[in-house]
């Protein structure tokens, strides 16, 4: 088996996978569809390894290893020899199906196809390809250098064998594999992304302002940070659209999203990756 650890995609989640797998001494290509983009993802790399250093937990040499390990490309065919691929791309059904498939094309038939997403069927992206037993979620917590679970998630197809090697592999990369069976928003972002969606409804409807909204669930619940800062952080633009997945999955109106998450999002106020959500950043 290789040792090469493919990525698609080099935004919040994908550079922190590479980061991550480099870490653990695998080398990485990781792909986008631009420059400037892998240009931006290594800057993130950078920067998180770099506290690292700054707090000596990590050696400059051992920093510039773990950089040295991590090759960027805009050409997909580079990822050819990979004997496992994470996608993290956009969260969109027909952004993924068309990587899937074309990962599937160009892979050997052995490689598992891995994805990051918060809520699409896994079943339906092992469906696009000529080898739904290797297709699996790991869903990986942002940030991915620090959060330790990774959500493994099993589709309809996924087999024992591909189950048991990402298993294996999630500890390998220092994080604690938790399973779950395919069904929208999985265990995590079922639980999670109502509590969310409500804090916003409880915003929209002014029963509390953002600060005492986020306080009482923080101080009250002993949570490290309130719901509507948690949601800048994700993005809003990826709470819509896994409040859209539940929704639209369980055809149940308590999955509707808020009317304000949507009008944030139509305004380009993602949160932090935009500069400004709940908060100003
Ligand atoms: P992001 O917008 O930061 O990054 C997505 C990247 O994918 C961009 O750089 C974009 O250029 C690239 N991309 C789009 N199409 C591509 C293609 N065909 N080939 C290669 N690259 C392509 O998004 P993100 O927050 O990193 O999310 C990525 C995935 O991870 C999504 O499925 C999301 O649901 C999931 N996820 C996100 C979080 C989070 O907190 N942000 C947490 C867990 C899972």
């Amino acid at each position: 088996m290789s040792e090469i650890f493919g990525v698609v995609g080099s935004g919040t989640m994908g550079n922190g996978i590479a980061q991550v797998a480099a870490r653990a001494g695998f080398q990485v290509v990781m792909r986008d569809v631009a420059e400037d983009f892998l240009a931006r993802g290594m800057r993130s790399v950078d920067k998180s390894l770099q506290r690292d250093v700054d707090k000596e937990r990590l050696t400059a040499e051992a920093k510039q290893s773990i950089v040295g390990r991590i090759r960027t490309t805009t050409d997909l065919a580079d990822l050819r020899d990979a004997f496992i691929i994470v996608e993290a791309v956009t969260e969109d059904l027909q952004v993924k199906t068309d990587v899937f498939k074309a990962l599937d094309g160009i892979t050997n038939g052995n490689a598992i196809l891995a994805s990051n997403t918060s809520s699409i069927s896994i079943t339906k992206l092992g469906a696009v390809t000529k080898r739904p037993d290797k297709v699996i979620g790991m869903h990986f917590m942002n940030p991915v250098p620090v959060m330790k679970l990774v959500e493994i998630i099993r589709g309809a197809a996924t087999s024992d064998e591909t189950y048991d090697i990402v298993d294996r592999l999630t500890e390998k990369l220092g994080k604690v594999p938790l399973e779950c069976n395919d069904s929208p928003g999985f265990i995590s972002n079922r639980v999670l992304m109502p509590m969310i969606n409500e804090a916003i409804f409880a915003l929209y409807e002014g029963v509390a302002t953002r600060e005492s909204i986020d306080g009482i669930m923080k101080l009250g619940m002993n949570h490290p940070m309130g719901p509507l800062t948690l949601a800048d952080f994700i993005g809003l633009d990826v709470c819509l659209a896994i409040m859209n997945v539940l929704h639209d999955g369980f055809g149940d109106s308590k999955y509707r999203p808020c009317p304000l998450l949507k009008r944030y999002v139509d305004a380009g106020w993602l949160g932090k990756k935009s500069g400004r959500g709940f908060y100003e950043y």
